[in-house]
């Protein structure tokens, strides 16, 4: 169990090489928070790395790609996606989920471990960081189980699975019920290092439940998830991260009283951070009302305006670092039953930058520049580089249209599945191409046609 007997893996993320972009994007704005950038800029990428900002003579046999009135921004990094890899191949696998999170201006992700089998030994995650070598478009990185097969009764290896290349832990989609579990995992963390991710939720209040708990499950008939399910488990747990002097992450905060118990923590010293989704940030129970709609019906549930509006708050004053999107596909015969027997879970890739722009951007709830920021915020949390455009680093970024309208589902989805909340919406911010680790990994249809 000595961390430091076994070399550590290379390189934290992995993806299939492709040829390094020789490009000018011309006179877009450029808006990157981190780097102090703010203005229409020429920006040069010479073998895969950003070699000059400002009016570059582009050098013969670069690319030009016309960005007037166009946005720049660093590429989007998700910290929690469901690829399904491996076992669940007929919902996603490495290539069409890397695909949708290019197609969302994503330049890395970071995938769950709630496969078939599970995340839980080395030898699994060696062999699913080997296929995501050649297929993954942009560069993945993986995070193991806390407990073995996510049962929530034994811990795994955690120093092997380290060793391995796993980022961090967490038995996402449920949580880790026994609260010595989790101290032990703690404990485990000060050896190996990696970011703890909790589900945050107490599976005796959450029940049955297969929506939020409230005037409109009352209404419907349906079984509620109550929100104390989720903030009295993060109280739990970010007593004992206090305790163990460890770091936990929370996933995926729904209620107002879980934004409170974070800032509580935080306010103590606790080394907590937390993530929202773009769809807790910008719907409600209420749209479950209007149609009974199992895209709709996700874990935890949408809950009420006042958990939105403290979701948005929380994103706005620093209690949530970070927007992450739980990309969680399902196939259609899956999702296509009764709402009480759908399985919980919506994709989110694509649409995670258009939602967030139209419905809190758009209306000036939030600045651009927090936005951006937040959507690349989870690689500091997993350890990882945040991309930011500056000259000589890697290029990692996102060409969006911010004024470009389109109706989710219209053109079909670049993942497997179309279990989008979003469906049928028409959201505002249009990602036009996308360049990961060096390379071009995504061009809108349109764009790549009329691109010079
Ligand atoms: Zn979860
Ligand atoms: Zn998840």
């Amino acid at each position: 169990m000595n961390p430091a007997a076994l070399p550590k893996p290379a390189e934290p993320l992995v993806h299939r090489a492709q040829p390094p972009a020789d490009l000018v994007i011309r006179g877009a704005r450029v808006l990157d928070p981190r780097a102090g950038i703010d203005g229409v800029h020429d920006v040069l990428i010479r073998g895969g790395t950003i070699a000059e900002i400002g009016a570059p003579a582009a050098p013969e046999g670069v690319e030009s790609l016309d960005g007037e009135g166009k946005q720049l921004f660093p590429g989007f990094v998700d910290p929690h996606v469901h690829l399904r890899v491996p076992g669940q191949e007929h919902k996603e696998d490495l290539d069409s989920g890397t695909r949708a999170a290019a197609a969302g201006g994503f330049v890395a992700v970071v995938a769950m471990p709630n496969t078939d089998p599970v995340i839980d030994d080395a030898t699994v995650l060696r062999s699913l960081r080997e296929a995501a070598r050649h297929e993954a478009r942009i560069p993945v990185g993986f995070l193991a189980g806390v407990t073995r097969d996510l049962g929530g009764d034994a811990l795994t290896e955690m120093a092997e699975l380290a060793d391995a290349g796993a980022l961090g832990f967490t038995d996402d989609g449920r949580p880790v019920h026994r609260a010595a579990i989790l101290r032990k995992a703690l404990q485990y963390q000060r050896l190996c290092g990696g970011l703890l991710a909790l589900h945050e939720e107490d599976p005796s209040l959450s029940g049955v439940g297969v929506m939020h708990e409230g005037d409109v499950s009352a209404r419907l008939g349906l079984a509620g998830i109550p929100s104390i399910s989720e903030s009295t488990m993060i109280a739990r747990d970010a007593a004992i991260a206090g305790y163990e002097q460890g770091r936990i992450h929370i996933q995926h905060l729904s209620a107002h009283e879980s934004v409170e118990a974070v800032a509580d923590a935080k306010a103590r010293g606790v080394r907590i951070t937390a993530e929202a989704s773009p769809h807790h940030l910008t719907l409600t129970h209420d749209a479950i009302a209007e149609r009974l709609d199992t895209r709709l019906k996700m874990n935890p549930p949408l809950r009420d305006e006042l958990d939105r509006r403290a979701l948005v708050d929380g994103l706005r004053d620093g209690t949530i670092d970070c927007i992450a999107t739980d990309h969680a596909p399902h196939a259609r015969e899956e999702k296509e039953v009764p709402f009480e027997e759908a399985p919980m879970g919506t994709t989110g890739l694509e649409t995670a930058f258009a939602a967030v722009h139209t419905e809190l951007v758009v209306p000036g709830v939030l600045p651009l520049a927090l936005v951006v920021e937040k959507l690349s915020a989870g690689a500091a949390l997993m350890g990882l580089a945040v991309p930011r455009i500056a000259v000589g680093e890697p290029a990692a970024l996102c060409l969006v249209d911010l004024d470009a309208e389109w109706q989710v589902g219209e053109a079909g989805y670049e993942s497997r599945s179309e279990n989008c909340c979003f469906a049928g919406r028409t959201l505002r911010g249009r990602v036009l191409a996308t360049v990961a680790a060096g390379s071009v990994v995504y061009r809108e249809r349109a764009f790549a046609l009329t691109a010079a």
